[in-house]
């Protein structure tokens, strides 16, 4: 049996003590720095949702993956500078990382001239520590607004919990956010805390260590 099998059947677990349907939480194997081998190893399982963190690493090795197994659905979880806003939007099905004005404004105009755009999570920095990204709780507001306003597909909210921190008080409180904007998605839970997430409302969990093993690098 493969590691992923066995989040499967915990992720199942999880739903079943929540009372949540099965099949309801979408997991994302997230393949950053990972050998090749690992993640064709994966494919060849029959998983198809991933998730990146760098679109620069993600355009490397995915392109041919994605021509082999045609159906992948590729997700970033990282930091979007805008810069890559466009290469990103061609290679994603979604984005989890929206966190500020600009990034919306950039993210709008591409997908004006393209015609399509990626689901949007906006990302919320519930710990509000300085320097990791995401918006402010308070600020949450008039991001959403501003995605609405220009018709965006948004899909829902992202976090990280701080490292430190009960990670059941930030996914609580992410979910109450996201019901309050009358929000679905629910990005979060990761290799350590993925059955938490899925107690309190994740729809998309994003597990690397425990589907692949270490990270190189
Ligand atoms: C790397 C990463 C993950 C996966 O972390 P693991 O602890 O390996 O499960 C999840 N979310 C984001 C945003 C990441 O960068």
């Amino acid at each position: 049996m493969m590691a992923i099998d066995d989040i499967q059947r915990r992720i199942a677990a999880a739903e079943e003590t929540a009372g949540r349907e099965r099949g309801s939480v979408c997991l994302l194997a997230i393949s950053k720095l990972q050998p090749l081998e690992r993640i064709k190893t994966v494919l060849a399982h029959g998983h198809r949702q991933f998730g990146e963190n760098r679109v620069q690493e993600a355009a490397a090795k995915w392109p041919n993956l994605i021509a082999a197994y045609q159906d992948t659905v590729l997700h970033l979880v990282g930091p979007l500078q805008s810069n890559k806003v466009r290469q990103a939007m061609r290679l994603f099905a979604a984005i989890h990382s929206v966190d500020r004005q600009k990034l919306v404004h950039r993210i709008d105009s591409v997908a004006q001239e393209i015609g399509s755009c990626p689901r949007l999570f906006v990302q919320v920095n519930t710990g509000e520590e300085p320097q990791k990204s995401g918006v402010k709780p308070d600020e949450l507001d008039r991001l959403v607004k501003d995605i609405r306003n220009r018709d965006l597909p948004l899909e829902g909210l992202m976090c990280i919990p701080p490292a430190h921190d009960e990670p059941a008080l930030h996914f609580a409180l992410l979910a109450e956010l996201a019901r309050r904007h009358g929000l679905t998605g629910l990005s979060m839970g990761m290799s350590g805390d993925f059955e938490t997430a899925v107690r309190l409302g994740a729809t998309h969990i994003r597990v690397g260590t425990a589907v692949f093993g270490d990270r190189s690098g």
